[in-house]
């Protein structure tokens, strides 16, 4: 079956190829971010494989709709980017890959969390410029600290355990309790009670109209004087503007972010030669407890290899008409 794939790197490529011999699919690979103007470029496509970042609104979908497509591959787990109303209107079935490595995610959460509170990111670059000066460099013990979950799905869960096993105290917060972390010992609590008590919290819950700003300005008072905040999940769940108030007051003692609210015109190219013209982001990029990754929480060789195959198999499913275990279903 054709496939065209919107935003695609040299590495996404690498991957799908590598498993494309057992489907056959006819995969057309463009760099370019899926929206209004450029889905004229899946015309004839069946299907179309789209990310994160990629504009998949009502206006898009019919423009694709209207050049032959049927099925949107989403290769990642997030959905939020698509207007499943919209889709489910024009007939358009929409799967994604819901669980490819929620250790990847998990981990690099940790990383982030970790390199922010010991500073790891300044001795870097001390050491390299021969200065072995460690004042300014004091960071917390893990251990024995209260962590907040919010979110506690494949990803928070493994976030969650993990930090058990740093001896910390784990706080979570969900719609429904996961029975994994409660055979952990983990302890579920309204949301007040974990931005009140938490040392550090991590954000692993999806972005919806209810958590968009979870972290605004009334969360954040609630918090702990020098909380860290983790956030790999999606960047509206953190109020940036407020965020960035609550750093020059010292309420936040560390912001670790694999995502940004506004990262789409920015993240997965080289903006390094160009003027960045986004004032709040790079306020942000000023402070030296603020670490940001680019999304790349979930790049892993074994999360590429199983993106691949579930996306691929996804589109196999159909492709044959075989009802497929992961489309997105309306609520
Ligand atoms: P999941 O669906 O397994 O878990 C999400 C959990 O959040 C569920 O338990 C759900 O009940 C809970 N939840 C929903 N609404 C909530 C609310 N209002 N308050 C508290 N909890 C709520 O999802 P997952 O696979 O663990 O992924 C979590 C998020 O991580 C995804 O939504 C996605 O946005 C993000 N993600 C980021 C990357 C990355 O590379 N940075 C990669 C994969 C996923």
């Amino acid at each position: 079956m054709k496939v065209t794939l919107f935003s695609s790197k040299p590495y996404d490529a690498q991957f799908l190829k590598a498993c494309n011999p057992v489907f056959g699919h006819e995969m057309v690979f463009i760099e370019n971010r899926l929206q209004l103007e450029t889905a004229h470029l899946a015309e004839g496509s069946l299907a179309v494989c789209a990310f994160v970042n990629d504009v998949l609104d009502a206006p898009t979908l019919e423009k694709l709709a209207h050049g032959g497509t049927r099925f949107i591959a989403m290769r990642c787990a997030g959905y939020n980017n698509v207007d499943l109303t919209a889709a489910d209107a024009l007939g358009l079935q929409v799967a994604r890959v819901p669980a490819y490595s929620p250790h990847a995610v998990a981990e690099h959460a940790i990383a982030l969390f970790l390199c922010l509170n010991r500073h790891v990111h300044k001795a870097y670059n001390r050491v390299r410029e021969g200065n072995f000066s460690i004042d300014g460099l004091i960071g917390h013990d893990v251990y024995r600290k209260t962590i907040g979950v919010i979110g506690t799905g494949s990803i928070g869960s493994i976030f969650a355990r993990i930090m058990v096993g740093f001896g910390c105290e784990v706080l979570a917060h969900d719609l429904s309790p996961n029975p994994d972390c409660v055979a952990q010992g983990i302890s579920y609590v309204d949301l007040d009670e974990l931005l009140t008590r938490s040392h550090a919290i991590s954000l692993h819950c999806p972005l919806t109209p209810q958590t968009h700003h979870l972290i605004d300005e009334t969360s954040l008072a609630r918090m702990r004087d020098g909380v860290f905040i983790i956030n790999t999940s999606r960047g509206a769940l953190i109020d940036t503007e407020a965020a960035t108030d609550a750093i020059k007051s010292g309420k936040i003692g560390g912001l670790a972010l694999d995502v940004y609210e506004e990262e789409s015109p920015l993240f997965f190219e080289d903006r390094s030669v160009g003027i960045i013209q986004d004032d709040v982001f790079m306020r942000l990029t000023t402070f030296p407890n603020v670490l940001v990754t680019g999304h790349q929480a979930f790049f892993t060789h074994e999360a590429m290899e199983n993106i691949a195959k579930t996306t691929l198999s996804n589109l196999s499913d159909f492709e044959a008409g075989r009802a497929c275990p992961n489309v997105v279903k309306l609520d």
